[in-house]
């Protein structure tokens, strides 16, 4: 989480692990990246900048797609004018099939990334070119491709979460919602696979699936800070509450929870659960839906630190929170913040995603078949 201020330049230090496998061991060090933070508008402020926003929309003939991490209004704006909010997955799915040229995107950058490589003759704009992710940072392309390199026995199979050069490396990409799915599949053909980048989903999908899986040492830095001893702590002082995780927390934390999936798997369990009150192990941003959703239910944040700590949840990812309605409004008029992909890596790695894509079409078209149940696909 981010480690130091410095108010002059209105940025935050963000402290993420970067695996080391030429090391004995597959040591981390800790790396320095930064991130912006935004200004709270006032309420005047905030209707005319989506007054502002809206009209660029209409005017570009844009769509906006919007992640459940984003702040708030972002999310509401993007339903507003007709465009998304979602995971991952859906985000990339409702912009590819959009008749919308423009796909603007409030997330962070491989998402971005993601929509182009399905969309590459759309324009893809993103508020914050520099919104980035302690996962794709945590995976270079070239450590990466030369750990599959050693292990050329295994499909390689990389989450959502990565750059376009790891997709392009990969042969198979997968979200936290069909991961379990896609990787019981390629057991059940005897393959043996090579994971990355979140170590705890990649243990978690391990422990569920028994499937021979060798990990990249990833972690998500808002998933990664949720602690067990202050959850228990949290759970005693709520008896009643179902605890929902997602399963890029730690261990520890996936054993205390009721339920453990996707954003998407969360809002469902929380809307068919009976539970009224519940205690969210994910980005804090998912609690906008989550009260908007189910407005007679109570969504108490996860703690984050421990007793010593003065942030008990500060469970923000800290590149989501760079997005602002001031910097889409700024960018939608200056014309900037374009996402370009190389159109060879974008043929590469749209392999392991249309893989994916069509793996849960078909499992939602029998799951559908079978049940009449709408299965969870959702994503990070
Ligand atoms: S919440 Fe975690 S996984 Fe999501 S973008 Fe932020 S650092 Fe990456």
């Amino acid at each position: 989480m981010p480690s130091s201020q410095t108010s002059a330049m209105q940025t935050i230090r963000v402290d993420y692990e970067l695996p080391d496998f030429s090391r004995t061991g597959a040591a981390n060090s800790v790396q320095h990246a930064w991130a912006r933070v935004p200004q709270e508008p006032t309420q005047a402020e905030r209707s005319a900048l989506m007054e502002r926003i809206a009209g660029q929309l209409k005017q570009k003939n844009a769509v906006l797609v919007a992640h459940y991490y984003v702040h708030p209004d972002l999310q509401d704006l993007a339903e507003r004018t007709g465009g998304l909010v979602s995971d991952s997955l859906e985000m990339a799915r409702f912009g590819r099939d959009h008749a919308a040229q423009t796909l603007v995107v409030a997330g962070v950058r491989f998402m971005g990334e993601t929509a182009k490589i399905l969309s590459p003759h759309k324009t893809i704009i993103v508020p914050e070119l520099e919104a980035t992710c302690s996962l794709d940072l945590g995976c270079p392309t070239d450590a990466f491709s030369a750990f599959c390199d050693q292990h050329p026995d295994r499909t390689v199979v990389v989450y959502a979460n990565t750059s376009a050069a790891v997709k392009a490396r990969a042969d198979w990409m997968v979200t936290s919602g069909c991961a379990l799915d896609v990787v019981n599949h390629l057991k059940d053909q005897g393959k043996k696979i090579l994971w990355a980048p979140d170590r705890h989903l990649g243990a978690y999908i391990q422990r569920e699936t028994g499937a021979d899986m060798l990990m990249w040492n990833g972690t998500c830095i808002v998933h990664d800070e949720f602690k067990a001893f202050e959850l228990e702590a949290l759970k005693a002082e709520h008896p009643g509450a179902k605890i929902l995780a997602h399963p890029e927390s730690p261990s520890a934390i996936l054993a205390l929870a009721d339920a453990i999936g996707s954003t998407s798997g969360i809002l469902k369990a929380a809307r068919d659960m009976a539970a009224t009150t519940f205690i969210v192990a994910t980005d804090n941003g998912l609690m906008h839906k989550l009260r908007t959703l189910n407005p007679g239910k109570t969504f108490i944040e996860a703690p984050t630190a421990g007793n010593s700590a003065t942030c008990k949840s500060c469970a923000h990812c800290p590149w989501m929170a760079m997005n602002s309605l001031q910097g889409l409004a700024a960018v939608l008029e200056s014309g900037g913040n374009t996402i370009e992909v190389d159109a060879a890596l974008v043929e590469r790695a749209r392999l392991p995603i249309d893989r994916m894509l069509a793996f849960t079409a078909q499992n939602a078209r029998a799951a559908q078949a079978g049940s009449g149940i709408v299965p969870n696909i959702g994503a990070a």
